[in-house]
């Protein structure tokens, strides 16, 4: 009895959630090829279960994506670490810009890493959800609510854009957004799978795109509701 009742806390979520389920996700996404250290820190200092539901709280270091309610789910730890290799490969972006806040965690992590971030989601109850994350951890993240479409000129050029719902085409008005020397990721495809792609805006404003992984993410939408 003493013993079952000593192993509760390990069943009921704590243990789910302590250091060495963390590292254990840590280990799994080196073994999948995540190699920026900076990177792999940032996804161990972050609390995932934290931006979920309690519910799924015991799920959190798993690597997979997991619903947040409206349809929407917060990204595979893994393609959150491959974007933000992306971005940070060769360069130290400072002004991020991200497309679809949903929990409010690829923005935590690009924050925990030092960039300067603004986020823009188009479903008001998630977003304030995410705002109350970015405050009780006390991160400096700027987000609107609005149609990430069309980026968020007044605030750029961005040294780096994230793109975190899938779209069959790359968005002009991002691009444009996108300052010379700079990094776009986006997954573009069709709805049940895209292609990770990254693009880096050379000097001469010319375009140089790579294909780094196949990817499922939820569609980006027009137009923004409550
Ligand atoms: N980066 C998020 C992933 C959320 S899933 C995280 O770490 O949890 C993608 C999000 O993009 C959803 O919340 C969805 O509502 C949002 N989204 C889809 N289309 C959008 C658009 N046009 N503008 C802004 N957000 C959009």
């Amino acid at each position: 009895m003493t013993a079952r009742l000593r192993l509760q806390p390990e069943a009921i979520g704590m243990g789910m959630t302590s250091q060495r389920v963390r590292d254990r996700l840590i280990e799994r996404l080196r073994s999948n090829g995540i190699v920026d250290e900076r990177v792999l820190n940032a996804i161990r200092t972050v609390p995932r279960h934290l931006y979920v539901d309690e519910a799924l709280a015991t799920r959190a270091y798993e690597d997979t994506a997991l619903p947040i309610g409206h349809g929407q789910t917060i990204s595979q730890p893994w393609v959150v670490a491959k974007m933000t290799e992306a971005i940070l490969d060769g360069a130290s972006p400072k002004k991020v810009l991200e497309i679809g806040t949903g929990s409010g965690y690829q923005a935590t992590i690009l924050a925990a890493l030092g960039m300067e971030v603004y986020t823009v989601e188009r479903i008001g109850e998630l977003l304030r959800i995410a705002r109350k994350r970015f405050r009780s951890l006390g991160l400096n993240v700027r987000s609107k609510h609005d149609d990430g479409r069309i980026g968020w000129a007044e605030e750029g050029p961005f040294d780096a854009i994230v793109v975190t719902a899938g779209a069959p085409a790359l968005v002009d008005a991002l691009n444009d957004q996108l300052a010379p020397g700079g990094t776009l990721v986006a997954p573009v495809g069709g709805a049940s799978s895209q292609s990770l792609l990254k693009l880096r805006k050379r000097e001469d404003g010319s375009i140089e795109q790579t294909d780094l992984a196949p990817v499922v993410f939820v569609p980006l939408l027009s137009g923004m509701i409550d």
